[in-house]
């Protein structure tokens, strides 16, 4: 049996092309079959009516469709959607969809748990537990196409459970059904991999010609101060991350949870600064999800604005972002912010008058 959903299109087309020609099936029938796994999806192949009853019966046996269970839904008050989703083997997986204007944004987990431990995360308190195949990450979007009034998201970010780029393989198919014409057609400029700094993999994200966006979870500008709250420091040190984010050809968003007394003071926003200025990064500010470190507390409201401040005045592109969800801890068991910059107000809009 092939998980068909674990193929990129065209891997998928390829392996139905000589199942079909054994059946005496015409060539297009591949095509019509491709474009029920991930453009128009059904739940199984019975819904796919345009297919002959037998041929539907047979890619039933042949090619059965793997299917997430969708275990709770939570409506935040701002809007933002929690889905629980279990797996065949019982492990359970979270995304979070939050929109924001036009925009709908998914954050989907690319892995059960996190080995990686970073003392602020709930993930990472969870430990590891395996990763995810395609048809688990690329699921999450296919499952909420098929949900009740499920529209698709306009823009994916793996920013949900576990690390990408300690699952190379299935994130980069991932990426290509997210992506291509054939799978769900979404922007590459609209999909985001956030990343520790898994530097071989980081090398093989950049050799994609797509313009996958890319989100470096720093957290600390100094290596000993990284060190205190990502064990990853020990193995990818910070000056060498750095170095390969200058490699990136593309911009990049730095990620930086503000924890109060740990990160915040204003001398580590020069630091932040200076780390950031060089490379053009985008810093995203994050406040603190209680939820992750009992034993945490975040920056006050008022330092974050003063943190925020400071790496403006020192030219560096910064955006607080608000917490999301909050009330049904969203996302993954941590927290979800905003993840795209807030709207620009445009000068028109000041101008227009109704
Ligand atoms: N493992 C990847 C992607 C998943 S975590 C990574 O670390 O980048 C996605 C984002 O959520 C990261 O920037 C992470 O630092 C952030 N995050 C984790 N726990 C958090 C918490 N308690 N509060 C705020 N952000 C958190
Ligand atoms: Fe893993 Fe990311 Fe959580 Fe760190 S922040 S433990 S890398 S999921």
């Amino acid at each position: 049996m092939t998980d068909l959903l674990s193929l990129t299109p065209d891997a998928a087309r390829a392996a139905v092309a000589p199942w079909l020609a054994a059946r005496s099936e015409p060539a297009y029938r591949g095509s019509q079959i491709v474009a029920r796994l991930w453009q128009r999806p059904v739940a199984s192949w019975e819904e796919a009516t345009e297919l002959p009853t037998a041929l539907r019966r047979a890619l039933a046996e042949a090619f059965p469709l793997r299917r997430l269970r969708l275990v709770t839904r939570q409506l935040s008050r701002d809007g933002t959607e929690k889905f629980l989703w279990q797996l065949e083997d019982g492990e359970a997986i979270e995304s979070v969809l939050i929109p924001e204007g036009k925009r709908r944004t998914l954050c989907i987990s690319s892995q059960v748990g996190c080995a990686l431990g970073c003392v602020f995360c709930a993930t990472g308190r969870m430990g590891f537990r395996r990763n995810l195949a395609p048809a688990e990450i690329a699921g999450q979007v296919r499952e909420l196409l098929l949900s009740p009034a499920g529209q698709a998201p306009t823009n994916v970010v793996f920013m949900g459970m576990g690390e990408p780029l300690l699952n190379w393989e299935a994130v980069d198919a991932s990426l290509t059904i997210l992506n291509h014409p054939d799978g769900f057609g979404i922007g590459a400029r609209h999909i985001t991999v956030s990343t520790v700094g898994i530097l071989a993999n980081l090398a093989k994200l950049a050799r994609r010609p797509e313009q996958f966006r890319l989100a470096l979870s720093l957290h600390a500008p100094t290596s000993a101060l990284r060190l205190a709250l990502m064990p990853i420091e020990k193995k990818y040190a910070l000056p060498d991350v750095v170095q390969a984010l200058q490699q990136f050809r593309r911009r990049v968003t730095l990620e930086y949870v503000l924890i109060g007394g740990r990160n915040d003071d204003l001398e580590t926003a020069d630091h932040l600064a200076g780390l950031a200025k060089p490379l053009g990064a985008l810093v995203n500010l994050l406040p603190l999800h209680p939820g992750g470190a009992p034993d945490l507390t975040p920056s006050s409201r008022r330092r974050m604005l003063e943190f925020e401040r400071r790496l403006r005045s020192r030219g560096v592109e910064a955006v607080l972002r608000r917490s999301r969800g909050l009330d049904i801890s969203a996302a993954c068991g941590q927290l979800r912010v905003e993840l795209e910059p807030r709207r620009k107000v445009r000068a028109e809009e000041h101008a227009r008058v109704e």
